[in-house]
């Protein structure tokens, strides 16, 4: 584990004006000197919406009876993504809600035929699932494990129904690193009720964990959920909650979520300068998207169009090394961003 230069604190999730902006500066300066100019470009494909969980702060909670649950076919996906593919992107996220089913009948045979048919680096978030499946995943040609913690706090996390039990998840997240996985994670700021220092457990509780890269999402009001009355985070909150992500770990991968642009407009571009590398695309098929509402219908769709177009107004450039690659260059087997932390009990 390397050394902890930067150690988060309250007063940095919480600045503004010109100690924020400061902060944001400092993020961004650490971004640029570990990796340019460059940021990694995937495209996601979110593959089915049906989901056996029930967390308060998702439209896609099994209680939400209203809304109408897909699966796509694989060979649509496989079809778009081999032939059709945007020529930035150099990787795939294969993400659904969690639905054992749809990994094993889609996600499986995707991977294997994104891996005999494109160069694309695979990544998938499918949430918990047996081990057997993780290993099934891998062996087909997955190499990132995108599996969120959400919330740092044990009974918060119960409160709002997340997952399992965040033993579980935290279980899961070892378990995947340690077989061969790099593995990502992430975790929702302005939930209701989160204090600065709750948020402040999330950033110690991903320092801890054997991980790859982080993400930091705004919690924003569903319809149909429990929360759907409850505030949406500020998002100044989440942008210094990525921006002292960014100074804990300059070696991480760290997204510039889509829903920053539900919570703010230009939220997105001001994550490019709050320390983020990675944008999203999203393929998904336009009759199915509709129905993928972790947040709201009224969705923010990142397009090549606006992904590059950001990317330019911030005088940044789509990486040209995947992100996959990336990690194995960084570490042939994942070891280095891996070993340490692991042994870091629950
Ligand atoms: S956050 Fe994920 S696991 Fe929870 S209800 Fe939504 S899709 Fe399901």
């Amino acid at each position: 584990m390397p050394l902890q230069t930067y150690i988060p604190a309250e007063a940095d999730l919480t600045s503004t004006g010109a100690a924020q902006a400061a902060l944001h500066e400092r993020a961004a300066a650490a971004t640029r000197r570990r990796f340019g100019n460059r940021v990694f470009v995937r495209a996601v494909v979110e593959i089915s919406n049906f989901c056996r969980e029930n967390c308060a702060y998702c439209g896609m909670r099994r209680d939400h009876r209203a809304l109408r649950r897909y699966r796509a076919r694989h060979e649509q996906i496989a079809e778009l993504l081999i032939h059709h593919r945007p020529a930035s992107v150099t990787d795939v996220n294969i993400q659904a809600g969690e639905d054992p089913v749809a990994a094993r009948e889609i996600a499986l045979p995707l991977v294997q035929a994104l891996r005999r048919k494109t160069p694309l680096g695979v990544s998938v978030c499918l949430g918990t699932l047996p081990p057997a499946l993780y290993a099934a995943l891998r062996e087909a040609g997955a190499d990132i494990y995108i599996m969120k913690f959400e919330c740092a706090d044990a009974a918060q996390y119960a409160r709002f129904q997340a997952p399992g039990t965040l033993a579980e998840r935290l279980r899961d997240i070892r378990l995947l690193a340690k077989s061969g996985w790099c593995v990502s994670s992430g975790f929702i700021a302005g939930l209701p009720g989160q204090t600065p220092g709750a948020l402040l457990k999330n950033l110690e509780l991903a320092w801890a964990l054997p991980l790859c890269g982080c993400s930091v999402s705004p919690f924003i009001q569903s319809a149909g959920t429990p929360l759907a009355g409850s505030p949406a985070c500020d998002p100044n909150r989440t942008l210094n909650a990525m921006a002292a992500l960014r100074l804990m770990r300059p070696e991480w991968v760290i997204p510039a979520v889509s829903a920053l642009n539900l919570v703010q407009k230009n939220g997105y571009r001001r994550g490019l300068r709050a320390g983020a590398n990675l944008v999203t695309i999203n393929l998904t098929p336009d009759d199915l998207r509709d129905d993928y509402v972790i947040y709201k219908r009224d969705r923010f769709v990142v397009t090549e169009e606006r992904a590059l177009a950001a990317l330019a107004a911030e005088g940044l450039v789509p990486s040209s090394e995947g992100l996959a690659e990336f990690y194995r260059r960084q570490s042939p087997n994942g070891a280095a961003t891996q070993t340490a932390a692991a042994a870091i009990p629950a």
